[in-house]
């Protein structure tokens, strides 16, 4: 058993290591996104009411330092619940179709756990001592993909304490779907939109989230929901109703918002 100090050296330089990892990501698709391609992309700037300044990406990055650290609790509780064998990961050798299959399932059930904790925050008392510190965001940008609480920090990413404590998940497919976690955020967070207008009409992939679905649930505070999929949303009657139309509509606002544009 590793002594206090020795726990918290590996709990600070897995913080530092995490956060170096976090910020060169977020920040390089920042830097790509939002300053070398602003003009070329402001067809695919999505509008909102206020616009973002450095005071709020300085905010977004100590609430995404939180983040970082409460996802280390989720990390240290399925590696000390897999050490005691109370996990059911699997470690062995798995075919790339069932590590496929997990991946599918894992999405699908992280999809189902946002959903419900998400419109849990949005109650009055929750959302007001909670949820309102990711909410301050209005015009979102990819800091803005983990600035939470540390209540709602641990709340949504323990997804995956029940998930493996329930199910033989490969850690292939663990592993995938913690990267792909972090890219789904970055992109419903990404303020803009580079899907094409075509999805909609495609069976499959017209229910997946997109940047505009998402900033619609900031610039509006409230429906839309979900984090990889509408499906939740269509099936509890929460989907903004004119999303498809403002998803088709980008681009005809470009130059034209109200707020100051600082960035
Ligand atoms: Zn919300
Ligand atoms: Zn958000």
């Amino acid at each position: 058993m590793p002594s206090a100090p020795s726990m918290l050296v590996v709990l600070v330089s897995n913080l530092l290591t995490q956060s170096i990892g976090y910020f060169a990501v977020v920040g390089a698709i920042y830097a790509v996104v939002w300053r070398l391609g602003r003009e070329r992309f402001r067809f695919s700037r999505i509008p909102a009411p206020q616009r973002v300044n450095f005071a709020q990406i300085r905010r977004e990055m100590g609430h995404t330092l939180v983040t970082l650290l409460a996802g280390g609790f989720s990390a240290g509780a399925v590696i000390g619940l897999d050490a005691a064998g109370r996990a059911r990961l699997d470690h062995g050798a798995v075919a790339p179709l069932v590590v496929l299959g997990w991946i599918v399932a894992g999405l699908a059930f992280n999809d189902l756990w946002f959903y419900s904790w998400h419109r849990l925050l949005h109650h009055p008392s929750l959302f007001r001592h909670v949820h309102a510190v990711h909410h301050r965001s209005i015009d979102v940008n990819p800091f803005t993909s983990y600035s939470f609480h540390a209540v709602e920090a641990v709340l949504l990413g323990s997804w995956i304490v029940p998930a493996v404590v329930w199910l033989p998940v490969p850690m292939m497919a663990l592993g995938v779907l913690q990267v792909l976690g972090l890219f789904n955020n970055v992109m419903a967070h990404l303020g803009y939109e580079f899907l094409p207008r075509w999805i909609l009409r495609v069976p499959l992939l017209r229910w997946t989230n997109t940047a505009t679905f998402h900033s619609l649930h900031h610039t509006r505070s409230r429906g839309n929901f979900g984090l990889h999929s509408r499906l939740w949303d269509r099936l509890f009657g929460t989907e903004i109703p004119d999303y498809e139309e403002v998803f088709v509509r980008r681009g005809a606002e470009a130059g034209s918002t109200s707020g100051t544009v600082t960035l």
